[in-house]
């Protein structure tokens, strides 16, 4: 039976995109926006600049009079304004926060693909002048990041093997990845696609790019599942997010569409009211958003993500598990269950992948299984992420789990549970008679 679109609501298309992709307010003139529909209700919501109602948080407050004394709080909570106002450099930076040698010669003398990028928003939440601070070590960089140490690659994950067309990565049978900017509001100095992200990527996309996947997708019945990345797909504006939403919709064999974003824990202002008000209308659409530590949880994200989730959106997480930010038991509870109390499911938890200058931050896997059985059990099964490790060369996602199953006794299966009692479980393939009482 030929498969049905699910999009089954009368959108007006989109009109043609042009040039390279990426927010208006860096490609002013690359970027020829689409016409807006000519029915109103896709823009009835509030427009996206300025008005969208966040509490202001006493810390956010406190930091915008003190580095931002001249900005509104409607400009604080327009994102444009955030993107905008990124710091990427090293003097803005060492204004906010005391920068350690490390740091400092890092910033100077830095030459690696990721450049420094931290919203204002989320410079907030580097508070104190300790340089050991779980946020501050993922985006401030430090000169460990310019040792390449034996096995580390530019392209761990294999993704450029695995890559038929520019942007797409097709490794599973039934979903692709659609890589479609290479741009994010903050940089993670773990980052996975370090090799296409930042510097490289920032100018690297084009909509003839975007043509050339979505021609892919359409051409091939099997993939019933595209996952948005990049880079974050949410540093795209509404109309450019909107126009490849649309275009995927109309292909009769996607299923699902999903998002993998950063933008609701560095930059909750994008989470505008016009923007879960367009997404609705392409469900089912899933979003997996990029968290790293409790201290991300504020009273801004828990907003950003309340709206996604009263917009039908389900919600999960990842995770990528980092020295000395989240390894331990008690971080990683706390983080799992806060997002559960803001609707998000902890979806993954990733080993971190051996990308160039990523040492300081890598753990060993039994750090990550001591995770794991220091969650399961003690705490709700839905804050219990899946551990994986992605593994080098392509290979894909690899579930680890503690050794819960001990062995076989004869028919019976010998099974350890969270709190180390071994438990019994007839395991026999076929009841015989003389099992039936
Ligand atoms: S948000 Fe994602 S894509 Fe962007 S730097 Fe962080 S890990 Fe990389």
């Amino acid at each position: 039976m030929e498969s049905e679109s699910l999009f089954n609501e009368e959108v007006e298309p989109p009109g043609s995109l042009t040039g390279i992709i990426g927010p208006e307010h860096q490609t002013p003139n690359s970027f020829r926006p689409y016409k807006k529909p000519s029915h109103t209700s896709l823009y009835l919501a509030k427009p996206d600049r300025g008005v969208f109602p966040f509490k202001d948080s006493p810390r956010a407050k406190a930091f915008r009079k003190r580095f931002f004394p001249d900005i509104s709080r409607i400009e604080w909570y327009d994102w444009h304004w955030q993107f905008r106002n990124r710091i990427r450099d090293v003097d803005i930076l060492s204004q906010m926060i005391e920068l350690s040698e490390n740091e400092h010669n890092a910033l100077v003398y830095h030459s690696g693909k990721i450049p420094l990028s931290i919203t204002p928003y989320y410079a907030s939440l580097l508070t104190g002048n300790d340089c050991s601070r779980p946020l501050r070590r993922t985006v401030v960089p430090v000169v460990d990041e310019c040792f390449r140490m034996e096995n580390e690659e530019d392209d761990p994950l294999g993704e450029e093997h695995d890559s038929p067309v520019p942007g797409i990565v097709h490794r599973y049978p039934d979903r692709v990845l659609f890589l479609v900017t290479g741009l994010c509001s903050t940089y993670c100095r773990y980052c996975t696609r370090s090799r296409m992200v930042g510097r490289d990527g920032e100018q690297g996309f084009s909509s003839d790019q975007w043509e050339q996947a979505l021609e892919y997708i359409s051409d091939r019945p099997e993939i019933r599942d595209v996952l948005l990345s990049g880079g974050d797909p949410l540093t795209l504006s509404d109309e450019q997010l909107e126009w490849l939403l649309f275009r995927l919709r109309k292909i009769p064999h996607v299923e699902l569409l999903r998002i993998g974003t950063k933008a609701p824990v560095v930059m909750p202002q994008r989470i505008t009211p016009a923007l879960t008000h367009m997404l609705k209308r392409y469900h089912p659409l899933w979003m997996s958003i990029h968290v790293t530590h409790p201290d991300e949880l504020t009273p801004e994200m828990s907003q950003a993500c309340m709206r996604l989730a009263d917009a039908g959106i389900p919600l999960g997480s990842q995770t990528v598990l980092l020295t000395g930010i989240n390894d331990d038991v008690e971080t990683m509870k706390q983080l799992m269950q806060g997002l559960l109390r803001i609707r998000v499911k902890p979806y993954y938890l990733y080993q971190c992948d051996p990308i160039p200058g990523s040492s300081h931050f890598r753990t060993s896997v039994s750090k990550g299984l001591e995770i794991i059985q220091g969650l399961r059990g003690y705490t709700t099964g839905y804050a219990v992420p899946t551990y994986v490790i992605d593994a080098p060369g392509g290979g894909g996602k690899i579930p680890l789990l503690p050794e819960y199953l001990v062995g076989r006794d004869g028919d019976d299966l010998v099974l350890r549970n969270y709190e180390g009692q071994i438990y019994r479980y007839p395991d026999r393939e076929t009841p015989t008679n003389s099992d039936v009482h």
